[in-house]
């Protein structure tokens, strides 16, 4: 079977393929919330080794994707100023922003650095306190503790010349809008088993009953993936909808309870704009009352930055799961990882890139299907 032998125990994937061949008698289509799961599913060609009833559609998981361009411009304004060191982990560096991305503010002579660790910075602050020091802090649930934990220190040491640029987002408001969306057609969740072992899952009981939809939290491992597969489609086809944890080695229901008191004692939840999506009302984090000195976004004054996003590109669709990358005109032409036109084609996380890197090329376009349709 294609694909199969790579997987770490290729007789278990087997079984669980058969589990659900056999179980499936009808369509169902299933969204995996995190990019992280999408490479998985792509690279491992998981998608294609599924019966044809059982749709994966992709989520808006991806932290770089869901960034909106008005947080780039931001970040470019305030990395071009004179006497910024303006740190980032380095897959930010080149999504485009309006016209220019990063990369571009450090060739023309502005002072941006690649940190792996939010820690990183706050010693460079420490190191240069003649400086301004701008952490780019983005992400779900996942990266948010760690800079949360940065931004307590930062108080606590009173490292006056750091502050953080927070475009933090998080995953249950973003269920909750995309099954109120009419265009839904998500019929199970696959949860993202990292952002639970953080958060828990005492989030998503109410929304499996409100939304009378299977939430089951998956791992990244091609294994995992089947196995949640496996379980959402038996609650599917049972008319079960309830929230199950198939990833139990790393996530206990109440998930992290030091991580969760960080994130309560410095954020404060906020309406946050998601790039293609809009405003999604309390999907976000920004710094509480007590951390607001730490605030980039306040200290550079940037908040009235405003920008529209680009018609050309997709990513909208592509993160509520509407379209598929390779669907979109301008994927593998005009838009690719050394041009890309979004930025779910230049993150390691995002659906065009994986749709790319992995042998997706060959599948026909919107432009081409609609040359030579099918009869
Ligand atoms: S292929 Fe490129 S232009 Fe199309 S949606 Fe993806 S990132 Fe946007």
């Amino acid at each position: 079977m294609k694909y199969i032998d790579e997987f770490q125990d290729p007789e278990l994937a087997r079984r669980l393929l058969d589990d659900i061949h056999a179980t499936v008698t009808r369509p169902w289509a299933l969204m995996e919330v995190c990019g992280g799961q999408t490479h998985s599913i792509i690279r491992h060609g998981i998608d294609q080794l599924l019966p044809d009833e059982v749709e994966l559609i992709h989520g808006p998981g991806c932290p770089v994707c869901v960034t909106p361009l008005e947080v780039i411009d931001k970040a470019l304004e305030i990395a071009s100023r004179p006497g910024v060191i303006f740190c980032s982990f380095g897959d930010m560096l080149r999504v485009p922003g309006t016209g220019r991305d990063l990369f571009q503010v450090r060739g023309e002579g502005g002072d941006v650095r690649v940190v792996y660790s939010p820690l990183d910075a706050l010693r460079i602050a420490r190191l240069h306190p003649d400086r301004e020091v701008v952490f780019f802090g983005i992400g779900f649930e996942t990266t948010a503790p760690p800079n949360a934990m940065t931004v307590h220190q930062a108080r606590k040491l009173g490292i006056r010349n750091f502050s953080m640029l927070v475009s933090h987002v998080r995953v249950p408001p973003a269920i909750e809008a995309i099954m109120s969306s009419p265009s839904c057609r998500v019929q199970a969740f696959l949860a993202a088993g990292h952002v639970c072992s953080v958060m828990g899952v005492q989030e998503y009981p109410e929304l499996a009953e409100r939304f009378r939809v299977p939430i089951v939290v998956t791992g990244f491992e091609p294994l995992d993936i089947l196995e949640g597969v496996r379980r959402a489609v038996r609650q599917l086809e049972s008319g079960e909808h309830t929230v199950d944890n198939a990833y139990a080695r790393a996530v206990r229901p109440e998930g992290n309870p030091a991580a969760r008191a960080m994130l309560e004692d410095v954020f404060e939840v906020t309406d946050r704009a998601w790039r293609g999506i809009g405003v999604i009302p309390d999907s976000g984090w920004r710094l509480s009352p007590k951390y607001r000195d730490h605030d980039a976004e306040h200290r550079f004054s940037v908040e009235g930055i405003r920008t529209q996003e680009p018609a050309a590109c997709r990513s909208g669709e592509v993160l509520q799961g509407l379209l598929k990358p390779h669907e979109c005109e301008a994927f593998g032409t005009l838009c690719t990882p050394r041009t890309p036109l979004g930025a779910t084609m230049v993150s390691s996380e995002g659906a065009c890139a994986a749709y790319y890197l992995y042998r997706r090329l060959d599948m026909p376009t919107a432009a081409a299907r609609e040359a030579s349709p099918v009869v």
